[in-house]
């Protein structure tokens, strides 16, 4: 089945049954996250379905799994996150971080849709222990 997907690096949108490998605007590797049509839709394409939070939870493990880093195992800390998550797309469109504010402009929001680009956060790179801003995501 065909699935949108997002590179969570530049927001390169995919629709195909399988995310590239290689994303093929920034090139980083194993950098999609599938997400609804309708987050895909915002950004770029048509058609529209729903993507709970579980189905979001579902992929940020998944796309965890290609990478280097995991979803944080303080599951307490991750619903409280994925809650502010969903509450920034009821009231906002999107799913933006739920740690950081909008700057009201799209192009520039768009960096901040969760999972965003942390692997150039200072919280992240260069740490042993390593995490996103928000703490959803840490170095293995
Ligand atoms: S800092 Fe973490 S929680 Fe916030 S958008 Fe980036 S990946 Fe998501
Ligand atoms: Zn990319």
């Amino acid at each position: 089945m065909k699935k949108s997907w997002r590179c969570f690096v530049c927001n390169d949108i995919h629709y195909g049954t399988k995310p590239p490998e290689v994303c093929p605007t920034c090139g980083v590797r194993h950098a999609y996250v599938e997400i609804s049509t309708e987050e895909a839709q915002k950004i770029r394409l048509p058609s529209s379905a729903p993507f709970t939070k579980d189905d979001f939870r579902r992929a940020i493990t998944d796309f965890a799994s290609r990478n280097a880093f995991r979803v944080n195992a303080d599951a307490e800390r991750v619903e409280t996150l994925l809650e502010g998550i969903f509450a920034n797309e009821a009231n906002h469109g999107l799913k933006y971080c739920p740690c950081r504010l909008s700057t009201k402009d799209f192009a520039e929001d768009l960096k901040i849709i969760c999972p965003c680009n942390f692997l150039i956060h200072e919280t992240y790179a260069g740490q042993e222990k390593g995490e996103c801003w928000c703490g959803l995501f840490v170095k293995r």
